[in-house]
């Protein structure tokens, strides 16, 4: 794809509207399915298969005998080469991938292609190289009479929840480091954009992963995903999604005292000291919003700038942003699509009247948009003169919406940045590196960036503080959501 060419025109491959059990396309109870929308033409996609309760304990029961047999059996040397080998698949079909995702999601094609799927690449190959490298210890004891050595086993079937926001990506970070661990997984991804993970499942079996090792079970989020947190044969639950549901989950998975993961909300603060790189600061402030809609849980929604450089980043911010127009997700030249349904547009536009009822002025946007007469499009918006105490300063709004809030020492920002019941992310920009190291040693967040925003990598940890969730996706401390330490102790 060329960056100045048409719009993708290719017809991707739809899954059929059947769940994927066991290595096949099985009808859900019922035969019950839902449509699934383009956000950017309101056109329904295709069918896609809709989980009863009832529908999970075939793929928990497919899981758990992938686990016992076939999977549970090949060497860790092996089960890399096969994740290895999904990865490759993965690739060479990277197009068709990327253009379902976006037709799902609405997000440009640019990121579904160059960002979304080769990081799904990429971290299906990074967990590849872990799979034959997990060991446990030998440990020196108080007694010469023992040998003591850890094992680190799978912690059997785990059930998947993901968000709709980086559909695969999401959930290639719960994929990856679980079959690299030996797990199986049934996974349940949002109704929004349930196709590239079926997708994904049935190119696992084509390449040879053994059938029942990856299960997809789109379905409500209550019904089937609540199902699943109380299942007993489930060992452990990795979810990414709101707080408000994570919540739930946490207690519901209390009763089975089950494995959990939680990768949740945020609000993450950006600050931008006036000693900055303004241009670069205003870039990335830009960026750390706008990218992905800013329907990203890491998004910089909220801008605090050192009130001598504030109206000047502000100006920078708005020139820029006064050329970012929404546009076709399937044209190379987009960089802003429609946000994922109808709900979620109106939902982003309810925070900015909030915020204007609260006092809160329009700096650019604020408003929906179409393309073409059609899409739930909206104006990319920077609002002004917010307090942080208010909605738009304190909510997360998983959209296109940034607040700008000076300061006047580092002090300041840094009790402003830590006043939020989050603490996924923040960005400190400044040239005085002494000063941004301080700063990002005092942010309550799982991840600071320093004169940068939004950078990931499957070797990076990545994961929230507070109520942004617990445990670390990606990196080598994900392998801890996957396994079991196993102490043995031998008498000599
Ligand atoms: P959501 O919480 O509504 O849904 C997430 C998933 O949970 C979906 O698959 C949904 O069907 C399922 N679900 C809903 N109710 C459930 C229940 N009672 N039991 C079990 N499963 C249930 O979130 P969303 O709207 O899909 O995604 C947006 C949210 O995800 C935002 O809050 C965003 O910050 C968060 N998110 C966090 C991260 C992170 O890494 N921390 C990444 C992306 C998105």
């Amino acid at each position: 794809m060329s960056g100045t060419g048409e719009a993708i025109e290719l017809q991707p491959q739809l899954p059929p509207a059947r769940l994927f059990i066991g290595g096949e396309w099985v009808e859900p109870e019922g035969n019950r399915s839902f449509p699934t929308e383009n956000p950017a033409t309101e056109e329904v996609i295709c069918e896609v298969a809709s989980a009863s309760a009832a529908d999970v304990d075939r793929p928990v029961e497919a899981a758990r005998c992938a686990q016992d047999g076939d999977w549970g059996e090949i060497s860790a040397r092996d089960r890399g080469k096969l994740i290895w080998r999904l990865a490759d698949a993965l690739e060479e079909r990277i197009e068709d991938f990327a253009v379902v995702e976006t037709m799902d999601n609405g997000k440009p094609i640019f990121e579904s292609l160059y960002v979304d799927m080769p990081s799904v690449v990429d971290c299906l190959r990074y967990y590849a190289g872990w799979a034959d490298k997990i060991t446990g210890e030998t440990l020196p004891l108080s007694g010469p009479m023992v040998l003591n050595y850890t094992l680190r086993e799978p912690v059997g079937v785990v059930g998947a929840i993901t968000p709709w926001n980086f559909p695969l990506l999401l959930a290639s970070w719960k994929i990856g480091p679980a079959l690299a661990c030996g797990n199986t997984v049934v996974h349940k991804p949002a109704s929004l954009t349930a196709l590239s993970a079926l997708k994904l499942a049935a190119l696992a079996t084509e390449v040879g992963i053994p059938a029942g090792v990856l299960n997809v079970v789109p379905g409500g989020g209550a019904e089937v995903g609540g199902t699943m947190v109380s299942h007993p044969r489930i060992n452990k639950i990795a979810f990414t999604g709101s707080t408000v549901v994570g919540v739930g989950i946490a207690k519901q998975a209390a009763d089975t005292v089950k494995r959990l993961s939680l990768e949740l909300g945020g609000k993450s603060p950006n600050i931008v000291f006036a000693d900055s790189d303004l241009d670069a600061a205003a870039k990335g402030a830009f960026n750390g919003i706008f990218y992905g809609k800013g329907e990203v849980c890491a998004a910089g929604s909220r801008l605090f700038v050192e009130r001598s450089a504030h109206d000047e980043i502000l100006e920078k911010l708005v020139a820029r942003t006064e050329r970012l127009q929404p546009g076709d997700p399937l044209h190379p030249k987009t960089r802003l699509g429609a946000l994922v349904s109808k709900g979620q547009r109106e939902s982003v536009l309810s925070y900015v009247e909030k915020g204007c009822g609260e006092g809160a002025e329009v700096a650019i946007g604020g408003t929906a948009a179409e393309v073409d007469g059609k899409g739930y499009f909206m104006q990319p918006t920077v609002l002004t003169g917010v307090d942080n105490s208010m909605a738009v300063a304190q909510e997360e709004i998983f959209g296109p919406v940034l607040v700008t809030i000076p300061f006047d020492e580092p002090e300041e920002a840094v009790t402003l940045a830590n006043a939020s019941i989050y603490g996924l992310a923040a960005g400190v920009w400044s040239r005085d590196i002494g000063k941004a190291h301080r700063v990002a040693a005092q942010i309550e967040a799982g991840t600071v960036w320093i004169n940068q925003y939004n950078w990931y990598d499957a070797g990076a940890p990545f994961g929230g503080y507070k109520q942004s969730g617990y445990g670390r996706e990606l990196g080598r401390q994900a392998l801890d959501l996957y396994t079991e330490t196993k102490t043995v102790f031998v008498g000599k």
